[in-house]
This record gives C-alpha cells, sequence and structure tokens, in this order.
C-alpha cells in the first residue's frame, strides 16, 4: 500500500517568466514572453527564435513568444532568463 498524501492541487501555480535586459539590465516579470524591455524598449527575440523560424515559416513573428506554461528550463538562456 503507497501513503500519497501530495495534494496536486497546489501545483497549480502560475510561472512567472523573470528576463533581464542584456543592454540595459532592467528586469521585467510576465506569465508571457517579454516582447520588449519596459524600460529602454529593446526588442527582444522569443526564445529558441531559430528553430521556430525553421519549424513555423507561415507564423507572426508575434505568436513565436510563448506563455510561461509552455516553456521548461532548458529552454531558458542562463543568466538572462528565470523561470518563477
Ligand atoms: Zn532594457
Amino acid at each position: 500500500m503507497t501513503t500519497k498524501t501530495k495534494p496536486k492541487k497546489t501545483e497549480k501555480l502560475t510561472k512567472v517568466i523573470i528576463k533581464k535586459c542584456h543592454v540595459c539590465g532592467a528586469l521585467t516579470e510576465s506569465e508571457n514572453e517579454i516582447e520588449r524591455c519596459a524600460k529602454c524598449n529593446k526588442a527582444f527575440l522569443p526564445l529558441k527564435y531559430f528553430n521556430k523560424i525553421h519549424e513555423n515559416q507561415n507564423t507572426q513573428f508575434k505568436d513565436l513568444f510563448s506563455s510561461s506554461e509552455d516553456i521548461t528550463d532548458e529552454d531558458l538562456i542562463k543568466g538572462i532568463y528565470v523561470l518563477w
């Protein structure tokens, strides 16, 4: 008999993407990938941009940005992004 008492419902926390701007260093938080720095307005590329443009050649650029739910730690660029 196994005793698994951990309730699954509490795991439904929303992940937040935190991104550091590589130009001005400002931190931006969002549930979706950040398209622009809120401070200096620098435009960012979506994560895994080069894979995505080869796989989705007919997709609009803005649709390449993912929700935090679709991103895992392996997708992130270390030092620039963190999932919280
Ligand atoms: Zn910036």
